[in-house]
């Protein structure tokens, strides 16, 4: 590699620097899943900033995005992020490898790196404009890393960072929640049987809020054994009238969209600082139609009436959250985890040969936590 700094900070070296290629399942066009193919001919990653971190892939997880990127979703806007001078050229992504969270060990570290060495397990939930963890090795820069929890798998830890940077994202900083303020919450997950919601139920019982979640009724044994308080089946016919019984919520986390926010929104606290967070936005949908200028413009001024409207005539806030990188923020997670506080939720693993049946698993729907790769 460019600049391997490990042979400084240890005397063993696993770097791949002598390999040329490594192998990884890549697209290299948008489509269902016959566009998935393996390789064993894909470039190495480069170090080729001090900061950055080579990682050989042990273990990876799917999250839908992965199965909406195969298809074309948030190409443009994720083109952008990755090449700013893409909007004048006609280079493109491909061969693009999917894959967002990753579990496995430093092999190499540019010469800025201070908090990694080779040989360190590590987690990590790599960011969309970024090559994904379905390959052997992902490149990624220090702040995006985090040590891994020690009482995990791989394959376990592979089921978390990606949800997590999610949920902290969006309940911590859209949803104005933390640690300290959480005792007198009461908490509204909607979809909280897949992998965001899982994770949630967790970390939100951890800091001692009230969870009430929205799940199918064969998923209410999952919730409540992660420490879901009160369960509502979204199939009951009087699904929207059991919560409408309930005390008022601070905070409602929509992992589910669509018309959730039309019956949900008169579920929030009105004019006490309640916040409506949905993880379910229309702006890369938009910039794929619409194009980056218009598309941007449509949802922000779509962002800006709703969050108007609901702070006028309800006295709630409205919010689009975003998966963010934050490795320092999966270090504190890192630390719940192995104190007990969060358990992984794998529901489904795959070998790295069976990543097309993987994808397959994945758009079947349903999700009960997390669907794993084996990667090596
Ligand atoms: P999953 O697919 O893991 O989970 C979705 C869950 O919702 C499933 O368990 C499903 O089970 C359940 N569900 C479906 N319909 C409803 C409904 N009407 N009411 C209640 N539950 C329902 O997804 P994730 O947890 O990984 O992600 C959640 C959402 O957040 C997805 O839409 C995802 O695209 C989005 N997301 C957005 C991000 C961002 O940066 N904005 C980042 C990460 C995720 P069942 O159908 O059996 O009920």
């Amino acid at each position: 590699s460019g600049i391997c700094a490990c042979s400084r900070k240890r005397n063993i070296c696993s770097s791949p620097s002598r390999l040329q290629n490594m192998s990884a399942w890549v697209i290299d066009q948008f489509g269902s899943n016959g566009v998935l193919r393996f390789t064993e001919e894909i470039s190495l990653p480069v170090i080729n900033v001090s900061s950055e971190v080579m990682i050989k892939v042990n273990a990876a997880s799917l999250n839908p995005l992965d199965v909406a990127m195969r298809g074309g979703y948030g190409a443009t806007l994720l083109n952008l992020r990755r090449d700013p001078s893409s909007v004048l050229s006609s280079s493109n992504e491909f061969p693009l490898i999917l894959g967002r969270d990753v579990s496995g060990t430093v092999v190499d570290c540019g010469s800025g790196v201070t908090h990694f060495v080779p040989g360190d397990e590590v987690w990590a939930a790599i960011p969309p404009w970024k090559q994904g963890s379905l390959a052997e090795y992902v490149k990624l820069t220090e702040y995006e890393v985090s040590h891994k929890p020690k009482s995990l798998s791989h394959a376990e830890a592979a089921s978390i960072p990606y949800v997590a940077s999610t949920a902290l994202s969006a309940l911590v900083n859209a949803g104005g929640l933390c640690r300290e303020s959480c005792a007198d919450k009461r908490v509204l997950i909607t979809g909280a049987s897949g992998g965001v919601g899982t994770f949630s139920i967790q970390l939100l019982k951890a800091w001692g809020a009230h969870v009430t979640v929205t799940c199918s009724q064969n998923a209410e044994g999952l919730v409540r054994g992660l420490g879901a308080d009160e369960v509502v089946d979204y199939t009951a016919e009087d699904a929207p009238q059991q919560l409408e019984l309930m005390p008022k919520f601070d905070v409602i986390l929509d992992n589910v969209g669509g018309d959730t926010e039309q019956w949900a929104m008169g579920l929030l606290k009105p004019w006490s600082g309640a916040k409506y967070v949905t993880l379910v936005s229309p702006l890369l949908l938009n910039t794929d139609s619409m194009g980056l200028v218009d598309g941007t413009f449509q949802a922000g001024c779509a962002l800006h009436n709703k969050a108007f409207e609901n702070m006028l005539s309800r006295g709630v806030f409205y919010r689009w959250a975003f998966y963010a990188p934050d490795g320092p923020a999966l270090d504190d997670i890192s630390t719940l985890v192995d104190g007990g506080k969060i358990l992984p939720v794998v529901e489904a693993q795959f070998p790295f040969s069976q990543v097309p049946q993987a994808f397959q698993k994945l758009e079947h729907g349903h999700a009960r936590g997390k669907t794993v790769v084996k990667v090596s």
